[in-house]
């Protein structure tokens, strides 16, 4: 499986218009999670947040939002940020804009955010014009640092080095509240959180 842990420079250069980290200087960093919300899962995510005074960004798939309305309320409740993240989990490439631009709407009915992120990271240039004109979308959200969670070919070891050693003031990072990422989860989370209160890093949400 290829993918970048750390975002390449000239990767967020040819696209602009997409958000792939924020303003470094307040020594803020941007903790984000994808696919959720997940009934054990999410739970046992907004306990460590909390444990640690930590605010965050949740991706919702609404598929998710309508299986578990009360743990995404949970997530609302908490003070944390939420954003669409499509109804279906279409990967762009398969379907065509119209459908793709359509499950985001679905979505949005029940995620009231201005903030969306393209399942898998897929996106192009004339899909995202198409989103910020045709939704409530204003802000396409990217990231900083994989932390690659969702891979169960590497062990918790490297999940924990991918974010430890690429993590800075302005990352956003991007974990996943998911059965599949939750064994390297369990782990990455308060490692990534009690290094950021050892740096007196604030965790905040986008
Ligand atoms: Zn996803």
């Amino acid at each position: 499986m290829f993918y970048w842990v750390k975002t390449p420079n000239w990767v967020s250069k040819i696209w602009p218009s997409l958000i792939w980290q924020m303003p470094a200087k307040r020594g803020d960093v941007y903790i984000s999670f994808d696919d959720g919300p997940h009934p054990t899962v999410t739970p046992w995510v907004l306990k460590t947040l909390e444990n640690y005074q930590a605010k965050a960004s949740f991706f919702c798939i609404g598929d998710n939002v309508i299986k578990y309305p009360s743990v995404f309320q949970q997530v609302l409740a908490a003070g944390h940020t939420i954003g669409n993240h499509t109804y279906r989990h279409y990967n762009a490439w398969h379907v065509s804009k119209q459908q793709y631009v359509k499950d985001i709407q679905e979505a949005e009915i029940l995620i009231n955010s201005e903030l969306f992120r393209p399942p898998y990271g897929k996106i192009s240039p004339w899909l995202a014009n198409s989103i910020l004109r045709q939704t409530n979308v204003k802000k396409i959200v990217m990231w900083t640092v994989l932390s690659a969670d969702f891979d169960t070919e590497i062990s918790s070891e490297q999940v924990v080095n991918n974010v430890m050693n690429n993590v800075q003031p302005g990352s956003i990072i991007v974990f996943h509240d998911s059965e599949k990422a939750f064994p390297h989860l369990q782990k990455a989370l308060p490692a990534l959180l009690q290094h950021c209160q050892k740096m007196d890093w604030i965790c905040k949400a986008l």
